[in-house]
C-alpha cells in the first residue's frame, strides 16, 4: 500500500500493485476528495478521503459507482460515424482523423455560406475545463452562440451576488454558524450548497438552528426548528415576505445596513406593495411562519442562507436571489465567520483572458438571446432560445451543433420542441461517454475520457481551483473533451489560439501561481485565503462601495433596481380557467444516485431506483382513485408522461413531484430509449415570460393534471 499521495504515477515506472491516489470527483459541484484504489491499470475501489477540505470524507452512490462508470461495456470507445437515418441506431466506428476532419470541413463550409453564428455550441454541466476550452473556441471561430445550462443553474444566484455585493457571496467553511437556512436545495442529496455538508453536519450537532424551506420534507427538514412548504415556484414572493416582517419589526442590523448599505429606505418604500396577506395567499405559507422565519433568521447570529437550484428554475430567479441576497445583507450577516461570506479571488489565468474574449468581444446584436443582457454579459445563450433558432430560422439560419456532455432532449425545456429542433440541424456532432437519446440523432459521436483518465484543473471559473491527475488510461480512443476541442480547432485553421499539446492550457492557468500542473499536482487544491469584513478596509467591490440594495447598474441595464416577484403563467393564481383543467402543481427532485440526466445504465445505482417515481399525497390520490406503486400519467397542456406513484403523506395535497431526467437505456436505440415515456422535460415550457436579464423558463409550479395510466 502506498501513501495516499497526489503524487503523479510515473510512466514507465513499475506500478506496484496496487496503490492509492489521492482526487477529486469531478461529477457535480461537490468536487468530493477521493481516494481511488488501482490495481494494474484499473480502478477497482474508489472512497471518500477524510482529509478532503472540501468534504471530509463523504462520498454519494455516484462516487462510490465510478468503477462501474468507468468499465461499462457501453462505454463509448471510437467516434462513430451515423450511416442510416437519424435516430435509427446505426453506426461505424471511424478514426479521430476521420472525424475531426469530417467536423472541420462542415463547419469551416457553414461559417463560410451562414456565417459562423450558424454554427452552436453546447454544454453541460461543467465539469473541468470543457467550458473553458469550448468558449475559447467559440470566440476564435467567431461565434458568439455557447448555450449552457447558466441561466437555470447558478448564474441566478451569482449574479444577484455580484450585482448586490460585488462579487460572490458562499457560506463559510471555516466557522460554524448557528443559525442554517437551506432554501431550495436537498444538500444532504444532491451538493449544491456552499458548505459542506461535514460542517452542516457539525454545526447542526452544536445546536445550530435550522430552517428548511422546501416543499419535499426531505431528510433535513425532518431536523429542521422550522420546515416551510411553500407553492413550487413561489420563493421570489415568500423573501419578499420574510423581508417585510424584518423591516416592519425593525429587524434588520441598523449599524450594517447604515454604514454599509445604499437603498434601504427605498426598499421599505417598495416592500409596501407586497402585503403580507397577499404573500401567506400565494405563497401557502402561514404569515406565522413567514414572520417565525425571519424573527428566527434575524435574531441569530451568525447566519447563514445555503441557497441551491430549485431557485434558479423560474422566471422570477433572479429577482428571488436578489431578494435573498439582500436578506443576507440587512440581516447582518455578511462576510462575518459562520456567515455569508465574500471569498477572495484565487490567483489564477482569470478565464475571460482564457476564453479569449477581449481579442474577440462577443457581439451581443449577433447573439441568439442577445436580449437576455446579463446571460450575454457572461458568454452564455439560453438554451431554449438556441431551439427556437434552429426551428425558426431567427434571427438567422442554425446549420450545426457541437454539443458537449449535454443530453438536451432529456434536460432542455419542451422536450418535443427539442426532439424537432435537433432533427432539422444540418449537422450535429455529441461528445459523451455513453449513447443517449440525443447522440442517437447525431452525425458524429465522439468518445469521451472522464474521471481518473487524463490531466486537469477545474472548476474553472471557481473560487477554488483542484488538480485531477491522470490516473488510468482511458478505454479504447476514448479523449478528453479538452483534447477534442484542441485539436478540432487545429484543423479548423485556429492552430495559433490553441496548443500543441492541451495540457499545455493547465499551465497557462496556473501561470499566475508560479507552478507547473506537475507541480499543482502534489499541492491539490488552491483555495484562497480567508479573510473577513473585508469590506471594512477596501469597501465592496460594487459601483458604491457597499451593498447595493437599490441597483443603479439593473436599472441603467433596464432591470428592476428593487426585488421584485411576478406570478409566472400557468399557476393557479395567473391561470384559473387552466387550473380547473389542471388543477395540480407540478414540480420536479432529482435522485440522489443520479447526476441530472445520466447513469440509468449504471447496474448499482440503477438498483437505488430502478424506476421513475412521482409523489403525491394519499388525499390527493385516493380521491383520483390512486394507490401507492400504479403508473400514473402526469399531464399538462404540453403532454403526458408515465411514472409510478409512490405516496407521500408530508406533501401538500396540491402538488405532484416528478422524478426527472428520466429515459430507459435498456429500451434500445430503436425506441431512442423510451426519451419521452417518462421525461419531465415533455411537459415543461420554454416559451415566454421568461426572466428578463437571464432568460430562466418556468420548470417549477407549472398546472398539470393524474391520472391513472
Ligand atoms: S457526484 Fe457524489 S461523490 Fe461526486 S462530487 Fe458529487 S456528491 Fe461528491
Amino acid at each position: 500500500m502506498v501513501k495516499p499521495s497526489f503524487a503523479p504515477r510515473k510512466g514507465g515506472d513499475v506500478k506496484p500493485q496496487r496503490e492509492k491516489v489521492r482526487t477529486f470527483c469531478r461529477m457535480c459541484f461537490g468536487r468530493c476528495g477521493l481516494l481511488v484504489t488501482v490495481e494494474g491499470e484499473r480502478v477497482i475501489k474508489v472512497e471518500g478521503d477524510p482529509e478532503s477540505p472540501l468534504s471530509k470524507g463523504e462520498l454519494c452512490p455516484k462516487g462510490a459507482a465510478l468503477p462501474q462508470i468507468l468499465y461499462h461495456p457501453d462505454r463509448l470507445r471510437y467516434p462513430q460515424r451515423r450511416e442510416g437515418e437519424r435516430g435509427k441506431g446505426e453506426w461505424v466506428s471511424i478514426s479521430w482523423d476521420e472525424a475531426l476532419t469530417t467536423i472541420a470541413q462542415r463547419l469551416n463550409s457553414f461559417k463560410r455560406d451562414f456565417g459562423p453564428e450558424s454554427v452552436v455550441i453546447g454544454l453541460g454541466d461543467p465539469k473541468g475545463l470543457e467550458l473553458a476550452f469550448a468558449q475559447r473556441f467559440a470566440s476564435a471561430f467567431g461565434t458568439p452562440n455557447v448555450a449552457t445550462p447558466g441561466h437555470i443553474c447558478h448564474m441566478p444566484r451569482d449574479l444577484a451576488s455580484a450585482f448586490t455585493f460585488g462579487s460572490p457571496c458562499l457560506g463559510d467553511n471555516q466557522n460554524l454558524p448557528s443559525c442554517i437556512v437551506v432554501w431550495g436545495s436537498n444538500m444532504l442529496q444532491t451538493h449544491d450548497a456552499s458548505i459542506t455538508r461535514s460542517v452542516l453536519r457539525s454545526a447542526l450537532n452544536n445546536g445550530a438552528k435550522l430552517i428548511v424551506i422546501d416543499p419535499q420534507k426531505t431528510a433535513l427538514a425532518s431536523r429542521a426548528e422550522l420546515w416551510i412548504k411553500p407553492r413550487p415556484g413561489s420563493d421570489g414572493s415568500l423573501a419578499l415576505g420574510v423581508m417585510k416582517v424584518m423591516i416592519e419589526e425593525n429587524l434588520c442590523d441598523e449599524n450594517f445596513v447604515a454604514n454599509w448599505t445604499t437603498g434601504f429606505d427605498r426598499l421599505r418604500e417598495h416592500i409596501k406593495n407586497y402585503p403580507l396577506d397577499v404573500v401567506e395567499e400565494i405563497t401557502w405559507v402561514p404569515r406565522e411562519q413567514i414572520a417565525e422565519a425571519a424573527r428566527l433568521y434575524a435574531q441569530i447570529k451568525p447566519a447563514t442562507i445555503q441557497w441551491g437550484n430549485a431557485l434558479d428554475h423560474t422566471s422570477n430567479s433572479f429577482q428571488t436571489c436578489r431578494a435573498i441576497s439582500i436578506l443576507r445583507a440587512i440581516s447582518g450577516n455578511v462576510d462575518i465567520p459562520g456567515g455569508d461570506i465574500m471569498p477572495s479571488p484565487i490567483p489564477i489565468t482569470r478565464p475571460g483572458h482564457f476564453m479569449l474574449l477581449r481579442e474577440f468581444p462577443r457581439k451581443l446584436e449577433k447573439m441568439i438571446g442577445g436580449e437576455f443582457k446579463l446571460a450575454a454579459r457572461s458568454a452564455f445563450i439560453p438554451r431554449q432560445s438556441v431551439i427556437k433558432a434552429i426551428l425558426e430560422a431567427e434571427p438567422y439560419p442554425v446549420k450545426a451543433a457541437l454539443l458537449i456532455g449535454t443530453n438536451p432532449l432529456l434536460t432542455y425545456p419542451n422536450a418535443k420542441e427539442t426532439y424537432d429542433a435537433l432533427m432539422k440541424l444540418e449537422f450535429l456532432v455529441v461528445s459523451e461517454l455513453f449513447m443517449t437519446p440525443t447522440a442517437e440523432l447525431a452525425d458524429i459521436v465522439l468518445p469521451a475520457a472522464t474521471n481518473f483518465e487524463f490531466d486537469e484543473v477545474g472548476p474553472y471559473p471557481s473560487l477554488y481551483l483542484l488538480a485531477y491527475p491522470k490516473i488510468v488510461e482511458p478505454p479504447g480512443e476514448c479523449w478528453s473533451d479538452m483534447r477534442m476541442i484542441n485539436e478540432l480547432a487545429k484543423r479548423v485553421g485556429l492552430e495559433e489560439y490553441f496548443w500543441a499539446d492541451e495540457r499545455d492550457a493547465l499551465d497557462l492557468i496556473l501561470q499566475p501561481t508560479g507552478l507547473s500542473f506537475e507541480e499543482f499536482k502534489k499541492e491539490g487544491i488552491l483555495q484562497a485565503e480567508r479573510k473577513y469584513r473585508k469590506y471594512e478596509e477596501s469597501g465592496f467591490r460594487t459601483p458604491s462601495g457597499k451593498v447595493e440594495i437599490y441597483s443603479q447598474q439593473l436599472e441603467e441595464l433596464g432591470y428592476s433596481p428593487l426585488p421584485i416577484y411576478n406570478e409566472p403563467p400557468e399557476t393557479p393564481y395567473s391561470s384559473p380557467e387552466l387550473a380547473r383543467e389542471y388543477p395540480l402543481v407540478l414540480t420536479n427532485a432529482k435522485e440522489p444516485c443520479f447526476c441530472h440526466s445520466a447513469h440509468r445504465n449504471i447496474p448499482r445505482l440503477r438498483r437505488i431506483a430502478p424506476e421513475p417515481r412521482a409523489q403525491l399525497n394519499p388525499e390527493t390520490a385516493a380521491r383520483l382513485g390512486l394507490k401507492d406503486g400504479d403508473w400514473v400519467y402526469i399531464e399538462t397542456k404540453r403532454g403526458r408522461i408515465r411514472q409510478r406513484l409512490s405516496l407521500n403523506g408530508e406533501l401538500d395535497p396540491r402538488v405532484v413531484v416528478v422524478a426527472f431526467g428520466w429515459w430507459f437505456p435498456e429500451k434500445g436505440a430503436s425506441q431512442l430509449y423510451g426519451w419521452a415515456e417518462a421525461n419531465v422535460n415533455i411537459l415543461t415550457e420554454s416559451a415566454p415570460p421568461y426572466e428578463p436579464a437571464l432568460g430562466s423558463v418556468n420548470l417549477r409550479g407549472i398546472l398539470c393534471k393524474v391520472s391513472k395510466a
